[in-house]
């Protein structure tokens, strides 16, 4: 049902803005970029008719480096990334990702935060409101049934986010705040692994910032699958990382309602490791492309990513 926003707020503080989410508890919903949100309004597939617009929070906008972590603002525009010096020379993959999100004019307005919390996305559910009556609905939006497989119980919807797959295989972490105070969580535990209710936060958790840590050195190849170079969602997305300790983490997005996470270590067979990933990851013919095509994929891209890693380390 397409519920037009009532209430606009726009707090200065993180502090103001949970005492906004306290108030509202049941019925808002955090705007950063707008990107994601006021799209899913337009289409009936966000009900919140109050939104507490987190743009004036200005501890939200700062990058930070201590002596473990780059604390990257969970407010930053995704085309502002490129413009911190540390993020460019230390993680060259996040800004891949984030530039091949959407399109220019979306990517000066999306943020970092907004990207990592985008709604998951399936190609029977993401429709206007009239279609999907007409198909009567799924379990996502008050259906009895998933229209891609049938089910009665589970929902497949993707997980899409581009810099969340970067930053896990990043090993990051997130600073979050809310009601019971602060708290450090690693960004693959926020995922619920459900389509239905893709994340796990509590309904008043604000993202302050996204930690990465800098003690070792990380090496990232980011790849993306989609039908355009600009403006389509992944239908599959790939980072392979290695870190000086030998560590190998493997992460697929667009293939899941959840990020896929595979660990493993250099001496590890990569052929095995890559086996497991795509045994891990739950596609379903929701998207543009066919689900065996996606599966095929996978395993090309994660073989890329070996290889390209290889000859960085030669070099
Ligand atoms: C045409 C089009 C193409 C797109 N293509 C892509 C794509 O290729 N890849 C991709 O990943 N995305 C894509 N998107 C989705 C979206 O633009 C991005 O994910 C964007 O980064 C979302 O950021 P935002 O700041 O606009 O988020 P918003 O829309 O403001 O918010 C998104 C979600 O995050 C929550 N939120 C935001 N910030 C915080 C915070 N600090 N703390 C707590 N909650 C918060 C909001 O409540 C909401 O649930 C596309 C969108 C469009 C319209
Ligand atoms: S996977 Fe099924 S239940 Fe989930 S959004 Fe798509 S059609 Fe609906």
């Amino acid at each position: 049902m397409i519920v037009a926003e009532k209430l606009y707020l726009k707090p200065k503080t993180i502090e103001e803005a949970i005492r906004f989410a306290k108030q509202y508890e049941n019925k808002f919903r955090y705007l950063a970029g707008g990107t994601d949100v006021i799209v899913n309004k337009f289409q009936g597939n966000d009900e919140a008719d109050c939104l507490i617009d987190l743009a004036n929070i200005d501890e939200l906008k700062q990058v930070v480096k201590n002596k473990n972590h780059l604390k990257i603002g969970s407010l930053i525009r995704l085309d502002d990334l490129k413009i911190h010096s540390e993020i460019k020379k230390l993680f060259p993959a996040l800004l891949e990702a984030a530039h091949s999100v959407a399109s220019p004019m979306l990517r000066k307005t999306a943020t970092i935060g907004g990207n990592i919390l985008c709604e998951n996305r399936c190609i029977f559910y993401n429709q206007s409101e009239w279609w999907r009556e007409a198909v009567g609905y799924c379990l996502k939006c008050d259906g009895e049934i998933c229209i891609a497989t049938g089910g009665k119980k589970n929902c497949f919807s993707k997980f899409v986010s581009d810099t969340a797959p970067v930053l896990i295989a990043l090993n990051a972490s997130l600073n979050i705040i809310d009601t019971n105070g602060e708290s450090i969580i690693l960004l693959e535990e926020i995922y619920s692994g459900d389509g239905m209710k893709p994340r796990k936060l509590s309904r008043t958790a604000i993202i302050k910032s996204i930690q990465v840590p800098t003690k070792e050195k990380q090496i990232c190849i980011f790849k993306k699958l989609r039908p355009r170079e600009a403006v389509d969602f992944s239908s599959l997305t790939t980072a392979v990382s290695k870190s000086e300790n030998g560590t190998i983490r493997i992460v697929l997005g667009g293939v899941d309602p959840k990020p896929i996470l595979v660990e493993g270590n250099v001496r590890d067979d990569k052929k095995e490791l890559i086996k497991q990933a795509v045994k891990k990851a739950r596609i379903i013919d929701n998207d543009f492309y066919p689900r065996l095509y996606r599966k095929e994929m996978i395993t090309v891209f994660l073989e890329r990513s070996f290889a390209e890693l290889e000859k960085i380390l030669k070099a």
